[in-house]
């Protein structure tokens, strides 16, 4: 053959026209199309790239050193006030699990590590979410919080578990690679626990029904998901989604599971109400919660295999007066900070004296609402201001113990009059 009927198998010039062509097998490429098709290629890897946790800042087998235990605690402490406990194993566990990823992944491994699943446990309010929530930001993972309590088994109104991972594969914007990776907290686990302990009395389909069904999640397997979630039906689309990779946090209040423990421990649980009471007001005593063990667990209704697929638990603390006040001010998004903030973009300058934050604090422990209640008391103090002020020429705001007095009576006086 000539050289020169030789051509760009892709542009279509021959030979003469190009600078270089490169010969291939069947077909010939120039230097232009070499050029374009390499554009093309840097291109497509960059779209990818935010997909792929191992070409962002995520946990990547490269950068482990940046995801030891200690700095995740401290990435945590930057969001979440006191539950040092809960912060330290979540911390391991995490680094465990990815650890665990990677050199399951490599060649010439003679030990498999097995997969540990995270269960917290504490009251409502103390920190639970916003924790895992803050460890998934920190490794750059997708998570997925689900409430236990609306799923069912397969057959029964409510949701399937294959909900929780066509969630989590949503939120991974539809990347199972992504997905793969990912963390899902569910929330509520000990709603689903069975009433009684033991099997033969009560079977409780609802509860154990929904906990053997969450075992082949928990253990790591391949299901096919409905990618758009809802229930499955023989029709439609599955996406195979693996489970092994992906790190499950559970959490639940466990009201009650305090007495469990006082019975086993055999010590009495008498006035222990009372001093959990005042626990809020005083320096953080020592909850009971911290000699919880699987026996507890399987006492409250848990089913041991549930039990075995979480072994690495938790527990969080009652938070304390102090706690609640460094909750005000101190995380990196504190909510006197995003009120400051909100103020500012208007031109006035808000400051909240001691005074003032400690009455928001007596009143969140009297709501008993935990943290969740600090914003919602906030939101009610600062609503007035909030519609006033914009506009106005008014540019300075103190809140003080009066401002607030006045504020929840001027409310409580509309409150009686609407009722
Ligand atoms: P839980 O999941 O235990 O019910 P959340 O994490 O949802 O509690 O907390 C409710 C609210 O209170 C969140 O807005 C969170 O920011 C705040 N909060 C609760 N506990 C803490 C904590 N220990 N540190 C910082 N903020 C907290």
């Amino acid at each position: 053959m000539d050289n020169n009927d030789l051509y760009c198998s892709f542009c279509g010039k021959v030979k003469s026209e190009t600078d270089i062509l490169v010969t291939g097998l069947e077909a010939n490429i120039c230097n232009n199309c070499i050029i374009k098709a390499n554009t093309i290629v840097i291109e497509e890897e960059k779209g990818n790239t935010s997909q792929k946790p191992t070409n962002t800042n995520s946990f990547t087998q490269n950068n482990l050193n940046n995801f030891i235990p200690q700095k995740i605690k401290t990435f945590l402490d930057d969001y979440v006030i006191g539950q040092e406990e809960a912060k330290k194993t979540l911390s391991i566990a995490t680094y465990n699990h990815y650890k665990r990823i990677f050199y399951n992944d490599a060649k010439n491994n003679d030990t498999e590590i097995q997969k540990s699943n995270v269960l917290l446990i504490g009251p409502s309010g103390t920190g639970k979410t916003i924790l895992v929530q803050t460890l998934a930001k920190m490794l750059d993972v997708p998570l997925a919080i689900v409430d236990a309590t609306v799923l069912t088994e397969a057959g029964y109104v409510g949701e399937d578990v294959e909900s929780i991972l066509s969630k989590l594969l949503q939120i991974a914007e539809y990347d199972v690679k992504k997905t793969e990776r990912g963390i899902i907290f569910i929330d509520e686990i000990d709603k689903i626990a069975r009433k009684s302990d033991n099997p033969s009395i009560t079977r409780d389909v609802s509860g154990e029904g929904v906990q053997q069904a969450l075992l082949k999640l928990l253990e790591g397997s391949t299901i096919n998901v409905p990618p758009k979630g809802g229930r499955k039906h023989p029709d439609q689309d599955f996406v195979k989604i693996n489970t092994e990779n992906i790190l499950f946090i559970a959490g639940g209040a466990f009201d009650g599971i305090e007495k469990i423990i006082y019975k086993r421990l055999n010590l009495k649980s008498i006035g222990y109400k009372a001093t959990e009471k005042n626990k809020a007001f005083n320096k953080q005593e020592e909850t009971v919660l911290k000699y919880i063990n699987p026996k507890d667990l399987k006492s409250f209704g848990l089913i041991p295999e549930i039990i075995g697929r979480m072994p690495v638990f938790s527990y969080m603390n009652t938070l304390t007066a102090k706690e609640l006040k460094r909750i005000l001010l101190e995380p990196k998004n504190a909510i006197i900070k995003q009120y400051i903030k909100l103020f500012e973009i208007d031109g006035i300058k808000l400051s909240i004296k001691e005074e003032a934050l400690d009455i928001i604090v007596k009143k969140a422990i009297e709501y008993n609402l935990g943290a969740r209640g600090l914003r919602s008391l906030c939101e009610k103090i600062l609503s007035d201001a909030m519609f006033s002020y914009p506009g106005s020429n008014k540019k300075t705001l103190t809140i003080t113990e009066n401002y607030i007095k006045k504020e929840f009576e001027k409310q409580e006086k509309s409150a009686l009059l609407l009722s």
